[in-house]
């Protein structure tokens, strides 16, 4: 029986991790009067502050976990790299939203994209492999690749890039040399995240997809609404929301997109969680996905998700602390810009350390302040290559 009861203001919300998007739910539960509790590794963790109680060990220390949910009303997490004995633990004494089933499937890059599959959701060629041999197997059929570890990658680590058969034993062993994901290399239009809200009771709320840039594999900036053709919105609004009715998430589910030249629309990867993409909710939206989130496990109505103001993001990564920190008066001179910190006390190259984010009356002018504001910071300059969707006309639908 799911339990469908709403758990009102006043209640505590438990996090499963403290990182940024911890952080930022915890602050839109503080402003709607619920009480919060976090569980993270590191005792500086970003949602520290926010905690009124925090609790400082691993993710596999299912006593701590315990712990923390017998304190709170509900439990729900932004990180989907729990093990899986500390999820069942947690979903033992208090509601896991999303449940121990979905963030299971997700967590395993491979299971993933074989329970995508399954389900008759389009993606792109692919081999699960567990050794060398079975990796420089799949690159020779496959070609040019990306070799992804099943477990632990984000922001592009954990992968590697390959041409061919000649380098895919060196990259079987750069990602770890353990079960992997080997994806033909694909030729990407635009790159697309719809987020969609879900509920016990099953009803659901899509946010606007985002259009998004990436760098090395790492997000570089953001924007909504994505400028794309109007049924190309549509079709992944309706692909996103097919996935999370079939996941049965309880909570969010971000779903990564590619939109190739040819038109056809694959899903990349799921994530259980708020997502980098949907930072501009916050100004674009009635209703950011720290809210959503918080709506959607305390069973409360969703709130609107109609853009209200084109909006942008960009990512400030640690380097832009080298050598000192970034010119925050310089890019907050900038109109319709503003600065998130995540509270990080040191910037390793490559960490993500906040984004800037901007409106404009369209989301060209929220993507041109944005990006100034960036530039504005003193580090490398934002590559504006794709400002404009490459999909924009003269596409071929399949
Ligand atoms: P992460 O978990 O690090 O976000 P992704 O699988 O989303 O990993 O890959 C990061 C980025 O790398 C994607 O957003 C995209 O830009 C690029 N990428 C990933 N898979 C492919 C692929 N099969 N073909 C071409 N580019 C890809
Ligand atoms: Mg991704």
């Amino acid at each position: 029986m799911k339990n469908n009861a709403p758990i009102l203001p006043g209640a505590t919300i438990g996090f499963l991790g403290g990182g940024q998007l911890g952080r930022m739910t915890a602050f839109a539960a503080r402003s709607m009067g619920y009480d919060v509790a976090v569980l993270d590794p590191d005792p500086d963790c970003p949602a520290g502050p926010m905690a009124s109680r925090l609790i400082t060990a691993p993710y596999a220390d299912a006593d701590a976990a315990a712990e923390l949910a017998r304190g709170c009303d509900v439990v729900t997490l932004e990180i989907e790299q729990i093990p899986l004995a500390t999820l069942e633990t947690v979903a033992a004494l208090a509601p896991l939203r999303p449940g121990v089933e979905v963030v299971h499937m997700i967590q395993d890059r491979g299971r993933q994209k074989s329970w995508l599959h399954a389900h008759g959701f389009p993606v792109g060629p692919h081999r699960i492999v567990e050794s060398e041999a079975g990796c420089v197997d799949a690159v020779t059929t496959m070609g040019a690749s990306i070799i992804k570890s099943c477990f632990g990658g984000y922001d592009g680590r954990g992968q590697a890039r390959v041409s061919g058969p000649a380098d895919a034993a060196e990259g079987w062993r750069a990602v770890g040399g353990t079960r992997c994901v080997v994806e033909g290399f694909l030729d990407i239009a635009d790159e697309l995240s719809v987020l969609v809200a879900r509920r016990s009771d099953g009803s659901c709320a899509v946010f606007p997809p985002a259009r998004n840039h990436h760098v090395q594999g790492v997000l570089a900036w953001s924007v909504t609404p994505t400028g794309l053709d109007i049924t190309v919105e549509r079709d992944a609004r309706a692909l996103g929301r097919a996935v999370a009715e079939a996941s049965g998430i309880e909570g969010l589910l971000a779903v990564e997109i590619f939109l190739l030249h040819d038109g056809r629309l694959l899903v990349n990867e799921l994530a259980p969680r708020p997502h980098n993409t949907f930072h501009a909710t916050e100004r674009a939206c009635g209703t950011s996905q720290f809210e959503q989130l918080v709506r959607t496990i305390c069973n409360l109505p969703f709130g609107d998700t109609t853009i209200l103001n084109p909006t942008a993001i960009a990512n400030m990564l640690g380097d832009l602390w080298t050598p000192g920190a970034p010119d925050f008066r310089a890019a907050l001179s900038v109109p319709g810009v503003r600065l998130h910190l995540y509270g990080k006390k040191s910037a390793r190259p490559g960490r993500k350390m906040g984004h800037l984010s901007g409106t404009g009356a369209d989301y060209t002018h929220a993507l041109i302040r944005t990006l100034d504001a960036y530039d504005a910071l003193g580090g490398a300059q934002a590559d504006r290559t794709s400002m404009e969707p490459h999909a924009l006309s003269g596409r071929e639908r399949p």
